[in-house]
């Protein structure tokens, strides 16, 4: 091989050729991190082929081989080039995405120390003059061969009292040598992981792990788990990790934010206990550091577990046996900025180029996964009971039209809730409040004008966080003085609506005075131990009452919890977002079964100003199937996903008439080359108009034939140019239309 066509880093993604000189010849492979020059410079790049040979004139050679070995494997790669195509962007965003950033640059290495160790036997005589005339030295001498082996030289110089000028002098000697040594950063360092034995599986997970082990055995298509919450899906994820290590491979397993399930990896650090140094944990909390050494320690085969986010799908394992997605309807999985990839679509892709069992898992599957395993494309397990007989949680449905009695605005906590929570306190037994929105009122308006104090940057009103007395945008952290009188008539009224859980938070202080009552959301949770300080609080019984956003809503399992509580289930039900229906029902399913894991029976309260919409409905009878099928009746006559594919372009400008021209302009070019099956939607304002001090134009096409469409949409994109000032992005498989 005499070539290497690469790209570059921070290219355009187009690829280059390149000599290869005849002393990097065999070190130079598909995958090999290298130096080239472009023009005056220097710069890395990702070698993509070897060539015989290059047509391009007066190729230049390249300048280095980075590291000793490839470090993208060619499915990883051909997962690169996928993503490129299919989610229309560029080789070399996808290939960023593919690689960690502190990979690609090579400027942090392993954390080096430097240790001590003796050279040779010492005899007694030595000793003895040492402690004669170098008392110190003798001291480091003394130390050294009583531990028997070499030492961190801080550790040894603390340990024997001693300075450095000491050690110098016996190195000198030749009696003492030291050298730096190699040491791993381990994110959970201190932490330990006491072995938790695997579970005797019950019928319906025998049944099921079968399936997943014939899978394991011999990958056909892709397994979704649908397991109703407390079924025991994860024993199976652990069961079926377990059988693939033992036929000597390895696995993934993707959660959907690390730090919001604790609990997941915790058990399966437990699990598989003794063989610590074999599993590696990738998530968004690492420091550079930890995420370098914990990608080697995949890279170089000694983990052979991987736990982690989205980006974990990338993890440079070899020989994979199974890939598990857990909660695989989460919209985490989604990347909002380029690649805009989907992992768990990644996850079925890259178990179809590495030939392994791909399982998906979850107790509300999404709509698209669940139409892939009705039509065939999937196979369907299914788990529909709790273990050990517990039963699902009664859910009630609270009206709250009822509530408000005479026209007043009836109470945030309502009178059958209240009860609930008292008979739960004089129990002793555990309550969970949940609230999707934080903050203690969501808009501050003046009853005397009409003002309303609105985000000076998007189209947004601010919400009260009184603990700071400030007001704050939630989408682009804008804050300000809550004022105490209007701004601009300057009324002294001002009238706070709408209830966040800052505002919960006081009144359930108020009406149960004597109980501990925790809140989690974004606000109280800034420090990186607060969630597991709270969770293990939680746990131990030291909180009565937890109360939270959707971090408390997914994946955590407290068997003491009798009682869920869900302040307000319509807010997210009119959102302008075909999927809203399914995401009220998920997040109540999941919501709802964090209560009656225990013991004693659960019980769930509701409450809503819709108690009859269906996705409460459905909710309330845990019955998946019967929404699944009304919603997926209702995409088919819409022509929503999954019965078409959408995409969606955003224009976003600090003027808004260049973004809404540029995003017209772009709507004319696509009329005339649309391929068949396609509807063109028409530009239009994005319901939020305005963000981060842009506007915002949207325009959303669905298609039945995506990679035409996605190749018609570059070919167009790559022939207009735009205004400087107007960003233009797409995304494939919107889950953000906002
Ligand atoms: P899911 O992931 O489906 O919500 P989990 O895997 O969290 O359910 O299981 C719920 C609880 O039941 C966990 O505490 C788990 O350890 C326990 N469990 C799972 N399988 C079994 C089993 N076969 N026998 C006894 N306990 C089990
Ligand atoms: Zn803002």
């Amino acid at each position: 091989m005499k070539f290497a066509r690469v790209i570059v880093d921070q290219s355009g993604g187009t690829a280059l050729d390149y000599a290869i000189p005849p002393e990097m010849e065999g070190r130079v492979q598909t995958g090999s991190r290298v130096a080239v020059p472009v023009r005056q410079r220097q710069a890395f790049a990702t070698v993509i082929e070897l060539l015989e040979e290059s047509e391009v004139p007066g190729i230049r050679p390249l300048t280095k081989v980075v590291g000793d070995r490839p470090i993208l494997s060619a499915n990883l790669l051909r997962l690169a080039r996928w993503m490129a195509t299919y989610y229309c962007c560029p080789v070399e965003t996808a290939m960023r995405a593919v690689l960690p950033q502190v990979i690609r640059k090579g400027n942090i290495g392993f954390k080096q120390r430097l240790a001590a160790r003796l050279t040779r036997e010492i005899d007694a005589a030595l000793l003895a003059e040492l402690e004669r005339r170098a008392p110190k030295q003798a001291a480091l001498v003394e130390t050294l061969r009583e531990a028997g082996a070499s030492l961190p030289v801080v550790a040894l110089l603390k340990a024997a009292g001693a300075d450095r000028a000491a050690l110098t002098a016996l190195v000198r000697k030749g009696v003492v040598a030291t050298e730096s040594e190699t040491i791993a950063r381990d994110p959970h360092e201190g932490e330990t992981f006491i072995l938790a034995a695997p579970h005797p599986l019950n019928a319906e997970q025998t049944e099921v792990f079968a399936h997943v082990c014939a899978a394991i055995d011999k990958p056909e298509k892709p397994l979704l788990l649908h397991g109703v919450t407390g079924s025991g899906k994860t024993e199976i994820y652990l069961q079926g990790i377990q059988r693939v290590l033992d036929r000597g491979q390895s696995a993934i397993m993707l959660v959907p934010e690390i730090a919001l399930t604790p609990q997941t990896v915790e058990r399966l650090k437990s699990r598989f206990a003794a063989m610590q140094a074999e599993v590696a944990v990738l998530h968004s909390h690492l420091s550079e550091g930890e995420r370098h050494d914990e990608w080697h320690k995949i890279n170089n085969g000694q983990a052979r577990i991987v736990i982690g986010a989205r980006s974990a799908i990338f993890a440079p394992l070899e020989n994979l046996g199974l890939i598990v997605v857990d909660e695989e309807h989460e919209n985490s999985y989604k990347q909002e900025e380029a690649p805009r990839y989907h992992a768990r679509d990644l996850a079925v892709l890259r178990g179809a180029f590495e030939k392994c069992a791909v399982l998906l898992g979850s107790a509300t599957p999404s709509l698209e996964s669940f139409h892939n395993a009705t039509t065939g494309k999937y196979q369907l397990l299914r788990m529909a009971l709790r273990v050990d007989d517990r039963k699902m949680p009664y859910i009630r449905i609270i009206d709250l039209r009822q509530e408000s009695h005479g026209g007043e605005t009836p109470s945030i906590i309502s009178e059958k809730l209240r009860t609930a929570i008292d008979a739960r306190l004089a129990r002793k037994e555990q309550s969970i409040l949940f609230l999707n929105r934080r903050g203690f009122s969501t808009s501050l308006s003046c009853n005397a004008c009409g003002y309303v104090a609105a985000c000076p940057n998007c189209s947004v009103s601010l919400t009260f966080h009184r603990a700071e007395n400030r007001i704050v945008c939630h989408i682009c952290g804008h804050t300000a003085i809550a004022p105490n009188k209007c701004p601009d008539c300057k009324a002294p009224g001002i009238k706070f609506s709408g209830v966040g859980t800052e505002r919960v938070e006081e009144i359930v202080n108020k009406l149960f005075p004597k109980a501990t009552i925790r809140r989690m959301d974004a606000d109280t949770m800034t420090r990186k131990e607060s969630y597991r300080e709270v969770l293990t609080a939680f746990r131990t019984g030291k909180i009565d009452i937890l109360l939270g956003t959707q971090m408390i809503a997914k994946g955590l399992h407290f068997p003491n919890v009798t009682l869920v509580g869900i302040v307000n289930a319509d807010m997210g039900l009119h959102m302008p977002d075909f999927r809203a229906g399914e995401r009220t029902f998920q997040l109540l399913t999941q919501v709802a079964g964090r209560a009656g894991r225990g013991d004693v029976e659960g019980e769930v309260f509701v409450q809503s100003f819709t108690p009859h919409h269906p996705a409460i409905q459905f909710a309330r009878h845990h019955d998946y199937d019967g929404f699944a099928e009304q919603e997926t009746e209702w995409r088919r006559q819409w022509d929503y996903p999954p019965f078409s594919k959408m995409v969606l372009i955003t224009a976003r400008s600090a003027h808004q008439e260049r973004g809404k021209f540029s995003l017209e302009t772009l709507h004319r070019r696509l009329k005339e080359v649309l391929p068949a099956h396609t509807t063109l939607g028409e530009p239009a304002p994005a319901p939020l108009e305005k963000s981060h001090g842009n506007y915002r134009f949207h325009l959303i096409l669905r298609t039945r034939s995506i990679q035409k469409l996605t190749r018609v949409l570059s070919e167009v994109l790559e022939k207009l140019t735009f205004p400087e000032d107007v960003t233009v992005t797409v995304d494939v498989d919107p889950y953000q239309l906002l």
